[in-house]
């Protein structure tokens, strides 16, 4: 057993508490939604809560895929895809006033679709409900699906299309073993090829026992595969049982990520300790959009 490491000052985070925070709270619980934020223990939760950010959780709390760094349960689901969750999710929305959603899901290997219709619908919904509010959607890999399932998603025209491949290709057998690196980054590039106007983004995280080659393969692997946002953000080990930290990368360590990164050409990049898949995504996504 290794001790674990401490962590350094960069990487504390204030309690979550404030105002938006509650008012988060109390909606996601009158609408029976998860985020992410609570289930990942996600360390920025008090800071995106109170701006009114949030990221959604759809298809239910309990995952068919065991990653080594994630907190959701893992299991058999019990139950198929409720047909009242995409209303629920656009209600959620639009008492929230959110000008940007993060919808993501966990990975559903015992549904034929792989909940590809749900996320569509979700998307329209939500669309339907708040025309203004961009709409970005983290999705599983659609591992074991008919290729043709991705098509569903991509017509119902989120704006961001996000895919995280978590890790570089030596990792997965230990981080992600039920992934596959290139089908992940070849998903993303069907995204781009169907309709090269929506915006695809994915992150990994490091901290792993990756090496900075191995960071930089990675993104050069994204850009040829058309990928437009990048996140990089210090893993955090949920609990003991969980992938240990390997290090904690320096936050100058992560300036010359995002360095190097636009300099291959990406056109949003947050590399920071405490970036997460949708850090101020919303932020990042009106900057763009106004430019
Ligand atoms: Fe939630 Fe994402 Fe913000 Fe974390 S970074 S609190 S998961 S919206
Ligand atoms: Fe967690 Fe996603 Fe892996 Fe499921 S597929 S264990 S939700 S990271």
């Amino acid at each position: 057993d290794s001790p674990r490491l401490k962590k350094p000052d960069w990487i504390r985070v204030k309690a979550p508490v404030g105002k938006g925070y509650q008012d988060t709270h109390k909606i996601m619980r009158e609408h029976k939604l998860v985020t992410v934020c609570e289930e990942a223990g996600c360390p920025n939760a008090g800071e995106c809560w109170n701006q009114g950010h949030a990221t959604m959780m759809i298809m239910g709390e309990v995952c068919t895929r065991a990653c080594s760094f994630c907190n959701i349960a893992t299991g058999k689901p019990a139950e198929g895809l409720d047909a009242f969750e995409p209303g629920r999710v656009a209600d959620a929305v639009q008492k929230l006033g959110l000008n940007h959603v993060v919808v993501t899901s966990v990975d559903r290997d015992d549904i034929e679709d792989g909940g590809a219709a749900h996320f569509a619908q979700t998307i329209r919904a939500i669309r339907h409900r708040s025309p203004e509010t961009t709409i970005e959607i983290l999705t599983p890999d659609f591992l074991h699906c008919d290729p043709c399932v991705l098509e569903v998603v991509v017509e119902a025209r989120p704006d961001v299309f996000n895919h995280n491949l978590e890790t570089v290709p030596g990792l997965y057998p230990a981080v992600r073993p039920g992934a596959r690196y290139f089908h992940s980054l070849r998903l993303l590039q069907r995204v781009k090829e169907m309709d090269p106007m929506m915006f695809t983004k994915s992150g990994i995280m490091v901290g792993l026992g990756e090496t900075r080659q191995q960071v930089h393969q990675v993104m050069d692997d994204m850009r040829a595969a058309g990928i437009d946002f990048l996140t990089i953000g210090q893993y955090l080990q949920p609990t003991p049982k969980h992938h240990p930290v390997d290090r904690y990368v320096h936050p100058d360590e992560f300036a010359a990520y995002e360095k190097a990164a636009y300099g291959k050409g990406f056109l949003m990049v947050s590399a920071t300790p405490l970036t997460r898949s949708s850090y101020h995504a919303g932020d990042d996504f009106a900057r763009l959009r106004d430019a």
